[in-house]
């Protein structure tokens, strides 16, 4: 077991957890990603996705703020890393081009062509 030390998101007392030194964490999060599932720190949590973290418990070092933060493991599906949906939320939108890409394919034979191609 290795002693791990996590920084509360909101006031940035140090939560120290015992944990198997092979979880790969991905991030702290003051609310909990969508899909995940997290289990308390007195529970077995290397079966979980993550763990929820009370900032002020035992394993906190200090006051802490009383509010309850994320741990949250790396999570694979089928080989391929997991990225929550709720993070994806949160992220710049990309442009869209898919308006573009219907009209291309409407103009594909009559319109006018472009190649980009150097
Ligand atoms: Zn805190």
């Amino acid at each position: 077991m290795t002693e791990v030390r996590y920084y509360c998101p909101r006031c940035e007392a140090i939560a120290s957890l015992e944990r198997e030194g092979y979880l790969a964490d991905k991030c702290v999060t003051p609310y909990p990603l969508d899909g995940w599932e997290y289990a308390a720190t007195y529970e077995n949590f290397e079966g979980t996705d993550g763990v929820e973290i009370v900032c002020g418990a035992d394993e906190t070092d200090g006051e802490g703020c009383g509010e309850v933060y994320y741990l949250s493991f790396v999570k694979f599906e089928d080989g391929e890393e997991v990225e929550p949906r709720h993070l994806a939320d949160v992220l710049p939108s990309r442009p869209t081009v898919a308006g573009a890409r219907r009209d291309a394919d409407e103009d594909d034979d009559d319109g006018p062509r472009f190649d980009f191609e150097p």
